[in-house]
This record gives structure tokens, sequence and C-alpha cells, in this order.
């Protein structure tokens, strides 16, 4: 996975296409170009084409509303992340992790391996998904969607409806397509059979097809309670191992680390 680096040069009508956007960009209102996208050098007295500057902010941005990252995750940034405990101290779990997401990006598209975020409630795991996928876009113009997983589902279960103007295929194509997939909130409601064979038809077509993912989920593979469901309890065993090859594990533990060594018991 990794090296093909080919993706990235997409034209703004390419891009539509694979996110299937009927909505018309287009700035006719540069003072360089009138619209078009196009500027004109002279170079040895011959006219020569090359792209205005409008024409990739216009990629930006339609990369940026199309990535459906939820207004209340509008802050995240990888620089806005907050490594320190509430207590002031350096988490070095969040250290750890805030710099794997700085690499992760620097690397972008030469990476081997997705990353998956595991870690209780309030860690900081979708805040750091949401800062590498608002970087690739920027700075990679990378091709990314956010899916909460629960409300994927949902969206996908309602195209079977009757009058649904739009069908399953519409939506997992979409999915498909996309150089990165942030899937948040894995394992938040338990799978049937049905939705575990449309997630892992998902997610083995875009292993397939070397497509980035990056996942975050409230449940560890090891779970620090009794009681407490694993990973592969909520998502099948098939999968979580699937998901090893796709992802590295990138485990979040924050203030509860140190609430947990003062006083058991206390983990929230
Ligand atoms: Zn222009």
């Amino acid at each position: 996975m990794g090296n093909d680096f080919s993706n990235l040069s997409d034209s703004v009508d390419e891009i539509k296409d694979r996110l299937k956007i009927s909505e018309d960009i287009v700035d006719d209102t540069c003072p360089m170009c009138g619209g078009t996208g196009w500027v004109f050098d002279l170079t040895d007295g011959r006219r020569v084409a090359r792209r205005c500057e409008c024409y990739t902010d216009r990629r930006r941005t339609i990369l940026h509303r199309y990535a459906r990252i939820p207004e209340k995750y509008s802050h995240c940034t990888l620089a806005s992340f907050n490594v320190e405990d509430e207590s002031g101290f350096i988490a070095p779990s969040l250290a750890r992790a805030s710099q794997i997401s700085r690499e992760f990006v620097d690397l972008y598209p030469a990476v081997d391996r997705g990353l998956l975020f595991i870690g209780p409630c309030g860690v900081g795991k979708t805040h750091l998904a949401v800062g590498i996928l608002k970087t690739l876009i920027e700075e990679k113009g990378a091709v990314g969607l956010f899916y909460d997983f629960r409300d994927l589902l949902r969206m996908i279960r309602r195209t079977y409806s009757p009058d649904s103007e739009i069908s399953e295929f519409d939506i997992t194509d979409t999915i498909l397509s996309a150089d990165i997939l942030l899937l948040d909130e894995l394992g938040s409601i338990k799978v049937t059979d049905w939705a575990l064979d449309m997630l892992t038809h998902i997610i083995i077509r875009r292993y397939n097809d070397n497509k980035t993912l990056i996942v975050t989920s409230n449940f560890l593979d090891e779970p620090k309670r009794e009681g407490e469901e694993r990973l592969e309890d909520r998502i099948s065993y098939r999968l979580r191992s699937r998901l090893y090859e796709m992802c590295a594990t990138v485990e979040m533990s924050g203030s509860d680390y140190r609430k947990n060594h003062n006083k058991k018991n206390t983990f929230t």
C-alpha cells in the first residue's frame, strides 16, 4: 500500500465524479482566468497554459466541503490537540498518539497502513483522527470522508426503503472511491449479520484497492475492567483481524491512566 500517488492529481471534475457531487463550483470572478481555471504564460514567444491559483483553491474548497466532517469537530486540528491530562501533566499515551499522527500525515501517501485509535471516551481519539483527515486534505490534496459508524449503517439501511432516491451503491461507491475513510466510533452499536457483511465488504474492498482507513473505537482489545466487551466482540473476530492488517493500533488512555494508578476502580 501507499506508493500510488496518482489519485492526488485528480482534477475538480474527477473529484466531483468520485464524490457524486452535482453542485457547480466555479469562480467566474477570478481576475486571472475569468473562471476557466487556466492562465497563460509567455515562454520563448509561445503561450503555455498552466493551472490558475483559483483552481487549486476550488479543488480544496470542494474537498473540505464534501468531507462530511461534523460541525462539532470544526475546531479539531493536529495543532490544537492537547497532550496534557486534567492536572496539567503530559499524558504519555496522548503525546505518543499525537506524534504518530503527525508522522503519518508527513509520510502520506507513502504509508503502509492506516491508524486505529482506541481508548475510553474523552481522550481525543476523534480529535486526532479529524486532525489527520483535515491535514491530508489541506497539505496533500487527498479525497477524504468522515463517517460516524452508526450513521453510516443507518444511511445504508435507509436506501433499502422503496422511496429512497439513492441506492446503497451510491453510498458504498463514494466510500470506496475516497483516498481516506475516517470511520468514527467503530463498534458503537452491535452489528447484525447484515451490517457485518456490508462493513466487511467496504473494508476488504478498500484494503484491496490500497486505500487508507482511519478508525476510532471506544472498545479495547484487552478491556481494563471486568465484564467490558472487546472490540472483536463488537465487530467479529474476522473483521478485527482484517483491521490488524490495515491499521496500526494506537491506544490512548490520557488522564484515566493516572487515575487508575492513584485510585483503582475510578476509571471514568
Ligand atoms: Zn483563476
